[in-house]
């Protein structure tokens, strides 16, 4: 058994999704947008967001899975799941639960990017920089983290823990 210890909690998660919802807000006044999240991990965070956005938009979910050893990916990566509708011209923002190597969202940028959209952006909730194997622009970022596995608020560990309402790392008891 493993005990959780809160990484970051219930009220500072919402006061962060607000946060970065009014800043998209602002950011993308008169424009409609098509909010892109990444299943499974970025399911709560952005139904949250969805909800922190004050501008007319539609949402188009996108999978992945990426290869690798089980704890690191590979940057190869296999659409499991695409978009339903074109998204040339469009005012795209991919909506990430975490940025670990960077590896998953370097393909994936580059490839809505072929697509032709009016504007690309991504929002993502957690960034782990001592990790990085590929730079990755982020647009709109959540909060910077140190090298831990996160589960909760979505993130899973062997598909369990998404539905914990805050972030957390498993510790050994
Ligand atoms: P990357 O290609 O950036 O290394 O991988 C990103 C993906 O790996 C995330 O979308 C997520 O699915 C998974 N991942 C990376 N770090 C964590 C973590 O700390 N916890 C969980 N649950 N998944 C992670």
């Amino acid at each position: 058994m493993s005990r959780i210890r809160t990484l970051i909690d219930e009220a500072t998660i919402a006061s962060k999704v607000k946060e970065l919802g009014k800043r998209i807000t602002e950011a993308h006044r008169g424009h409609e947008l098509v909010l892109v999240p990444v299943l499974k991990g970025s399911f709560v965070f952005a139904a949250d967001l969805a909800r922190a956005i004050d501008l007319p938009l539609s949402i188009e979910f996108f999978a992945c899975r990426s290869y690798g050893d089980g704890t690191e990916s590979s940057g190869v990566v296999q659409i499991t799941y695409d978009l339903t509708k074109p998204i040339e011209g469009k005012h795209v923002i991919v909506v990430e639960d975490i940025v670990d190597t960077g590896l998953t969202m370097t393909y994936l940028m580059e490839n809505l990017a072929t697509r032709k959209p009016g504007s690309l952006e991504l929002c993502a909730l957690l960034h782990k920089p001592a990790r990085t194997k590929v730079p990755v622009t982020i647009d709109h970022l959540g909060f910077t983290i140190e090298d831990v596995f996160v589960i909760g608020y979505g993130l899973d560990y062997g598909e369990k823990y998404r539905n914990l309402p805050y972030l957390g790392v498993l510790e050994p008891e």
